[in-house]
């Protein structure tokens, strides 16, 4: 891994929610929305044993990480891209064992690690295709049957 301990890191909730209170990081920083799913499912005693900060992250980074996510379809939820963006605002790596998010900021170039499972070193994109006759759509109702449902499927 090319970060130490001591490094500041972003994490997502996840990887505060689900560890075993042994991070390989100290200091954390985290955006409001993270904070807010982690409040009611995190023990105060793991919090205990992290410096965490609460920040916002930039409107530019937010714009820069969800333009990249529509471009690519991504399934990541919006606290995941803040994560994110808070991470590329500050310059640090972002912890994270989500594959659709390591996938994001493998398209944006952002440092990221994973916590519990191997990290994936491939971009993927998916595209929208039409539930009912598989034609690719960029808005719904689909252009060709008129259905109003749509899936990802892999580009
Ligand atoms: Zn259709």
């Amino acid at each position: 891994m090319n970060y130490t301990k001591s490094e500041k890191v972003v994490v997502d909730a996840n990887v505060l929610i689900h560890s075993r209170a042994q991070f390989p990081f100290q200091k954390a920083l985290i955006p409001p929305s993270v904070q807010k799913e982690i409040r009611s499912e995190m023990s105060q005693l793991k919090m205990q044993k992290l410096d965490i900060q609460v920040i916002e992250p930039s409107k530019d980074s937010i714009e820069k990480v969800k333009n990249k996510s529509n471009e690519i379809n991504s399934p990541t939820s919006d606290q995941d891209e803040e994560a994110l963006a808070l991470a590329i605002d500050r310059q640090i790596p972002l912890f994270t064992d989500d594959k659709a998010l390591q996938n994001l900021a493998l398209h944006l170039e952002e440092r990221f690690e994973s916590f519990n499972t191997e990290k994936i070193s491939d971009t993927r994109s998916w595209k929208r295709v039409c539930s009912n006759c598989g034609r690719r759509v960029s808005s719904l109702p689909c252009s060709v049957c008129g259905s109003d449902l749509a899936r990802r499927k892999r580009d």
